[in-house]
């Protein structure tokens, strides 16, 4: 395994639409790419598809084809190798701030081998998109509850349906291809319970942002709630899920029981940061209250020689990631001498600051919303993996002094499990926060981001040497200097 071992100018991680335009722009700039996807085919969460359906038909499924048709063409240059079903655990720099890095991988899948176990690049561009945000409430953890984002993987990736009867609720736009999706798959959706009011986001753009294609958009999905009849509810929060063995059914503010067998809950999105934050790059906490990766208006970290794009940088959706992606192509082009026309970087620029405008629309109007730690118990089990309740943080906070997230995962094993606190790394910052009397800041976010590894490594893996490569002292460094966009 890993025998051919050449260093890449550039490792863009992640083949969504932040990493594809990353990947495929940076290739046709002249550059050597290799693009590392944990998914088996390309598109990431926006346009995941499984092996037999064709991309989707509207606007930007028409952008995700020309991309692929692209990424095609690149591969039978012999410019861009493309590593599906790869996921990177460890990145690793031997020289700090200079040199290549080195990138260890690893198969998300049992089943499949891996082509290569490492690949070493001189630039890094991070485009590894996001989680599901979750909130605790009584009865997640039954089965039946799953994430919306889930329920919609296993919808496009695998055409299969969680339960017959769901109810789909929490936050934010992304409610609603999940409903009509499941609708369309032959579920019955009882209601889409949205917490906020969310009449009026336009009410949030300044006049500069017209978004046209996302009220065409809404417009789509108000026609599929309505042929399909889902009731959309707004100011509808679901308080507690009910069930013994699995769900039957949510208790909503007010006291009405919806009988249901799946439950799907979202709360917006939370970027994943574990590649971000372990090669050192600067964060902070964006609008909507994600923990983010600084990036210049280059997109690069702070780090020399890694960039980032995508909700890598915030969450904002397919468009802005589209736009970043090609903008850090066109700075990694710029940092190589390659030649850059400088009115395509106007033009990323402008639509990057529109997309960020418009999400920015989106977070103010579907915000978590305040006092939803107010509806946890002490039987609220808040880390799934370890099993660790409300009461149990709650004591760690009176008995033991815990006044921050760090010391909480210490004291009472929070984010201590198998997803290293990807799922309830936000809300066990917000609790500690709210218990301590104060807002989440940043601070309290970073230590439940930061990971040792970003996947799960066997031991065999483990006990290899972390870089048994050449000397990279033999190898040319990139250039990274800042090049003129
Ligand atoms: C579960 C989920 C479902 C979503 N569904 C929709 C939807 O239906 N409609 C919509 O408008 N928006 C959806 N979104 C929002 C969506 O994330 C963005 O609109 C858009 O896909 C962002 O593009 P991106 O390139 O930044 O990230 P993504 O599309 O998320 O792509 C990131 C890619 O990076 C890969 N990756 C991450 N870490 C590693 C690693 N360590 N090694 C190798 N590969 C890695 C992932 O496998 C993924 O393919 C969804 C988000 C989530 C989390």
């Amino acid at each position: 395994m890993a025998t051919d071992r050449p260093t890449y100018d550039v490792a863009v991680v992640g083949a969504g639409p932040a990493g594809l335009a990353a990947a495929v722009g940076a290739a046709e700039a002249g550059l050597d790419v290799v693009l590392i996807d944990a998914g088996r085919l390309p598109g990431g969460q926006y346009w995941r598809h499984d092996e037999h359906s064709a991309p989707p038909r509207h606007h930007h499924g028409r952008l995700f084809a020309r991309l692929r048709a692209r990424l095609r063409h690149q591969r039978h240059l012999g410019r861009l190798h493309y590593l599906p079903g790869h996921q990177v655990w460890l990145i690793d720099r031997p020289r700090p701030d200079s040199g290549p890095f080195t990138l260890r991988l690893n198969g998300p899948y049992d089943t499949a081998p891996v082509e290569r176990d490492r690949v070493r690049a001189g630039a890094l561009v991070l485009c590894c998109g996001a989680y599901d945000r979750q909130l605790p409430l009584p009865g997640w953890e039954l089965p039946g509850v799953m994430a919306a984002g889930g329920v919609q993987a296993l919808l496009k990736g695998h055409r299969a349906v969680a339960g017959r009867r769901a109810v789909v609720a929490g936050t934010g736009p992304f409610l609603l291809p999940v409903a009509t999706g499941l609708a369309r798959a032959g579920v019955r959706v009882l209601a889409v319970c949205e917490a906020n009011p969310a009449h009026g986001w336009l009410r949030h753009l300044d006049g500069a942002v017209r978004a046209p294609a996302k009220s065409a958009e809404a417009v789509r999905y108000a026609a599929l709630m309505a042929r399909h009849r889902i009731p959309y509810r707004t100011r509808a929060t679901v308080t507690e899920i009910l069930g013994e063995d699995r769900v039957r059914g949510v208790r909503l503010d007010g006291g009405e029981v919806l009988e249901a067998d799946l439950v799907a809950l979202g709360w917006g999105f939370t970027p994943a940061l574990e590649l971000p934050l372990m090669v050192g790059a600067a964060t902070r906490r964006d609008l909507d209250g994600s923990l983010v990766a600084v990036v210049d208006a280059r997109q690069r970290t702070t780090v020399p020689d890694v960039l980032a794009a995508g909700e890598t940088t915030g969450v904002g959706g397919a468009a802005p990631a589209v736009a970043e992606g090609r903008l850090a192509a066109l700075s990694l082009a710029a940092a190589h001498g390659l030649p850059v026309d400088p009115r395509a970087v106007r033009r990323l620029r402008a639509a990057i600051r529109h997309g960020r405008a418009f999400a920015a629309a989106l977070h103010r109007t579907y915000p978590v919303p305040d006092g939803w730690t107010d509806r946890l118990t002490e039987r609220t089990v808040v880390c799934r993996c370890e099993e660790v309740t409300y009461g149990e943080l709650c004591r760690a906070r009176t008995d033991l002094g815990a006044q921050d997230p760090r010391t909480m995962k210490l004291l009472a094993r929070p984010g201590m499990g198998w997803c290293q606190g990807r799922i309830c790394g936000f809300a066990v910052a917000a609790i500690t926060a709210s218990l301590t009397g104060r807002p989440a800041t940043a601070e309290d976010l970073r230590p439940l981001s930061a990971r040792p590894f970003a996947a799960p490594v066997t031991l065999g893996e483990l006990a290899e040497p972390a870089d048994d490569l050449d000397d990279p002292d033999d190898l040319d460094d990139p250039d990274g200097s800042d090049g003129e966009l």
